[in-house]
């Protein structure tokens, strides 16, 4: 093996994972095409902190003017008293997290920044070949998976040839069954109320402006339930996910419109600063059951290969799924980069990939089911005994920040980029 082969990869799915993979790709001499399901491209209209393990990534694929002009750089997260709002410990990001881990921690619109994984995959003047991306077009399978050559199936009677395959299509891939990895899912009994929180009325009221002083994300902790808000795109809103225990209506649906009054109701007797930010919400919101698979290390087949949340789906407690897709599309890039320049055969390649990838990610999917225990604690001597760890500043659970936050390592590492 020596000679510049070209690729053909097709991949499933156009959300973050997908699209930032095809971005990755391209700049590593791969020829992409992405079918995305959706009749249009976009994100769902919320917030996302995307850790420095994957902004690196992102500064690197040369989309540092899009984030620099769309994301907050994030100062600190904060871990607060569910009921007065006392500070239990403070993560200090900031210029810190830049000099530790080489880049920011960011806040961002979603639809910001699928749309700058969108522009870098597909803008005429970029490296490479420009991604193509089919829309309205939903996989239903994969064929001759075990083969150099497999077809990818949609629901419209089309096949898409290619030398790779793969499944960024979420928690409910259906390329997943091409590589035989498990398909069950657990239902965790919690459920997230998402919503957007325009300024203005935040910024009317004396009781909630503060929200909008410091880009910061506030974790409000108590029993069965938390509470995350920060500030989006240029402060124009504030994001929240409200954690609770699932209803029977949502847990049925998957995800509802419910009007906000419930979820306001879940918080009586909160700490007011929280109280009064949730008041100003609109009155309709959505609500999410949150589901995750347990760990597996099969993420490939042949010339299949899975990433994101049809690998590693999790609970949003580390808040970092996307951040851990983001790192699956810069490692089977490189790996494939390989297979480019005739130093390895793919499947060798997708093999690489998932050992360099699948065991990281079943520690964050492993530490955010523990934090769903230590952020959900009833008042009493564990909580105590969590909230004295807090305030010493002891690290937060089994995973540490500092490990997630340097990301998988990556072969230009020495070249880092500073954002
Ligand atoms: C409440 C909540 C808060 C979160 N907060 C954060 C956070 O702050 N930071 C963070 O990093 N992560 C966060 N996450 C997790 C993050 O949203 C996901 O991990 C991430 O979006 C996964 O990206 P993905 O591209 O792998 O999958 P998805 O986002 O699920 O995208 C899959 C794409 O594939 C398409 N698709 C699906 N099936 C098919 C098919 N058969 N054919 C073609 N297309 C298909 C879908 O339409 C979609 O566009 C949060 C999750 C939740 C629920």
């Amino acid at each position: 093996m020596s000679e510049q082969t070209n690729i053909d990869v097709v991949v499933a799915g156009g959300g973050i994972g997908g699209l930032a993979t095809a971005a990755a790709l391209r700049l590593h001499g791969c020829r992409v095409t992405v079918l995305e399901q959706a009749p249009r491209l976009g994100e769902i209209g919320a917030g996302l902190q995307i850790g420095p393990n994957a902004s690196r990534i992102l500064y690197r694929l040369g989309m540092g003017e899009g984030l620099d002009a769309a994301a907050l750089v994030v100062e600190e997260s904060v871990r607060r008293r569910w009921s007065t709002g006392e500070i239990l410990t403070k993560t200090t990001l900031g210029t810190q997290a830049r000099h530790k881990f080489g880049a920011p921690y960011l806040h961002l619109h979603r639809a910001d920044l699928h749309q700058i994984l969108l522009e870098g995959a597909t803008r005429a003047d970029g490296p490479g070949e420009p991604v193509t991306v089919e829309i309205a077009t939903r996989v239903v399978g994969v064929d001759d998976a075990g083969t150099a050559r497999p077809t990818v199936r949609t629901e419209d009677g089309r096949v898409f040839p290619a030398d790779v395959v793969i499944g960024a299509d979420g928690i409910n891939s259906a390329v997943r069954g091409a590589v035989d990895a498990p398909s069950a899912i657990v239902q965790s009994g919690d459920m997230a109320y998402r919503t957007l929180i325009p300024a203005e009325p935040v910024l009317q009221d004396p009781a909630t402006r503060w929200i909008f002083d410091w880009p910061a994300a506030n974790f409000w902790l108590g029993h069965q339930r938390h509470v995350v808000m920060y500030p989006v795109r240029d402060m124009s809103f504030v994001n929240v996910v409200a954690v609770v225990p699932v209803t029977e209506h949502v847990r049925a649906e998957d995800r509802a419109l419910v009007p906000a009054e419930e979820m306001r109701r879940q918080y009586d007797g909160w700490d007011p600063r929280l109280t009064r930010l949730l008041a100003c919400s609109e009155e309709q919101v959505m609500a999410w059951a949150l589901n995750y698979q347990d760990p597996f290390s099969r993420w490939s087949s042949g010339h299949v290969a899975l990433l994101g949340d049809a690998c590693h789906s999790m609970l949003p407690y580390f808040s970092q799924g996307a951040s851990q897709a983001i790192e699956d599309g810069a490692v089977v890039a490189e790996e494939l980069a390989k297979a480019v320049r005739g130093e390895q055969f793919i499947d060798e390649a997708l093999l690489h990939y998932s050992d360099r990838r699948a065991e990281r990610a079943a520690v964050v999917q492993q530490g955010a089911v523990g934090n769903r225990q230590l952020f959900h604690l009833p008042d009493g001597p564990d909580q105590r005994d969590r909230d004295r760890r807090f305030r010493e500043n002891h690290k937060e659970s089994n995973v540490s920040f500092d490990w997630i936050y340097s990301g998988t390592p990556l072969e230009d590492d020495a070249s880092l980029l500073t954002a």
